[in-house]
């Protein structure tokens, strides 16, 4: 019987002291958010998503050669004359048409290194920090805002280009046939 009385005491004692804790958390300011409805405000100097201004992006390729692990991918092609592709923000002169800007999200360590050397500031981190994907080839952002004709287009218009100044280079290294009709002249 009284073993019977022991174990009410114990049973009842165990429950108050884990009520205890529960009860004193009732009285203090909770620490957790409901998260993804209410996030933390983020650090001033947060690295998360890169984002690529294309409209001041001068196909210098400085960010993808100072990349660690490659993961940026830019393909440029020259402008021809007539074409006039104005200039960035902060007044450079645009000369190359950009036909591939990919940055593969998947490999990226977030260092920052490919936003310091950008002499236009166009490429940056921005305050996106939610982007999985559920296949991998979606983390591999394409940041071109050019359409594939246009790009065909650019690509035919500077080799059109290169093959005229080849031909007038192959004419001028062609040596002068010589009139048979032509005297010698006295040396
Ligand atoms: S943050 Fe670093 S790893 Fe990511 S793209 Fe820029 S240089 Fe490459
Ligand atoms: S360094 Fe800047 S301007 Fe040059 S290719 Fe990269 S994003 Fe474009």
């Amino acid at each position: 019987m009284q073993e019977y009385f022991r174990n009410i005491w114990q049973g009842l004692s165990t429950v108050l002291t884990g009520m205890k804790i529960t009860f004193k958390h009732l009285f203090v300011p909770a620490v957790t958010i409901q998260y993804p409805d209410v996030k933390v405000p983020l650090p001033e100097r947060v690295r998360n998503r890169l984002y690529v201004n294309m409209d001041d992006c001068i196909g210098c390729d400085q960010c993808a050669r100072v990349c660690p692990v490659n993961c940026i991918t830019i393909e440029t092609v020259k402008s021809v004359p007539g074409e006039d592709l104005g200039k960035t923000s902060n007044g450079k002169k645009k000369a190359l048409w950009v036909t591939q800007f990919e940055i593969d999200i998947a490999k990226c360590c977030y260092c920052q290194l490919c936003v310091f050397p950008c002499p236009t500031e166009c490429i940056y981190m921005t305050d996106v920090y939610e982007f999985s994907e559920l296949e991998r080839e979606n983390l591999n952002f394409n940041f071109v805002t050019l359409s594939k004709e246009e790009i065909l287009q650019k690509k035919e218009n500077y080799a059109k280009l290169e093959a005229e100044k080849a031909a007038q280079k192959a004419a001028a290294a062609k040596p002068a046939v010589a009139n048979p009709e032509q005297k010698p002249t006295d040396n």
